[in-house]
């Protein structure tokens, strides 16, 4: 699947929010954002710039597409399963994307940004249910079991992740086993638990035009 590989600090500074896309660099004095916490190029910072509805709801959709990684098309096809399925479009969107196998690695603290964590699920580091899966996009469901395959169990990079896991903080629908280096799904993650601040209901509007 094809993903993007440009600048992400870039991405941080256009949407004047800190997207943790880099790791650990996202928490320490490195970060582009905390040190130019203005948009990018030569009009960057000129702040009397009008917004109009579409910008906000196009900047809210771009937002949500770079924390999880995807592209377009793909963003597109999440949309069109949120909003066939029951309840509300914008949650139903969200927690597609939360139970996206590389976001869950993530919030379990298994890898320090999704990118990371997408790379670590190619390279066939984790086995869920006892199964190799190495699909990013593979959905979690509840009781699902993630564990580290044995031969990777002494990767030096998921072995730091997992003692840095605390900083972040682990999500309720996610258990931890830090010795047996394993997570368990205990439920489906809920829209309360996704704490970036993201307005869905633009996300919906922009696509329903
Ligand atoms: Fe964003 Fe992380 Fe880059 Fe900071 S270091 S600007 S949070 S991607």
């Amino acid at each position: 699947m094809a993903r993007y590989t440009g600048a992400s600090c870039r991405m941080c500074r256009r949407e004047s929010l800190k997207l943790f896309l880099k790791g650990d660099r996202c928490y320490s004095d490195k970060c582009a954002f905390e040190r130019r916490s203005f948009a990018p190029g030569q009009h960057g910072q000129n702040r009397f710039r009008k917004v109009s509805d579409y910008a906000t709801q196009l900047r809210e959709k771009q937002k949500v597409k770079q924390i999880y990684g995807m592209l377009e098309a793909q963003f597109k096809l999440y949309f069109e399963r949120a909003d066939r399925a029951k309840g509300v479009t914008g949650a139903n969107l969200l927690i597609l994307l939360e139970r996206r196998l590389d976001n869950a690695l993530y919030r379990a603290g298994f890898a320090s940004s999704r990118n990371q964590a997408r790379q670590f699920v190619r390279h066939s580091h984790f086995l869920v249910n006892g199964k190799k899966v190495n699909i990013p996009s593979y959905q979690v469901t509840a009781g699902d079991v993630i564990t580290v395959k044995e031969k990777s169990s002494k990767n030096e990079l998921i072995k730091d992740n997992i003692e840095g896991a605390v900083r972040r903080g682990v999500p309720s629908w996610l258990e931890i086993d830090q010795t047996k280096m394993q997570g368990t799904v205990k439920a489906l993650p809920n829209r309360e638990e996704i704490t970036m601040p993201i307005q869905e209901q633009l996300i919906v509007e922009l696509y329903s035009k």
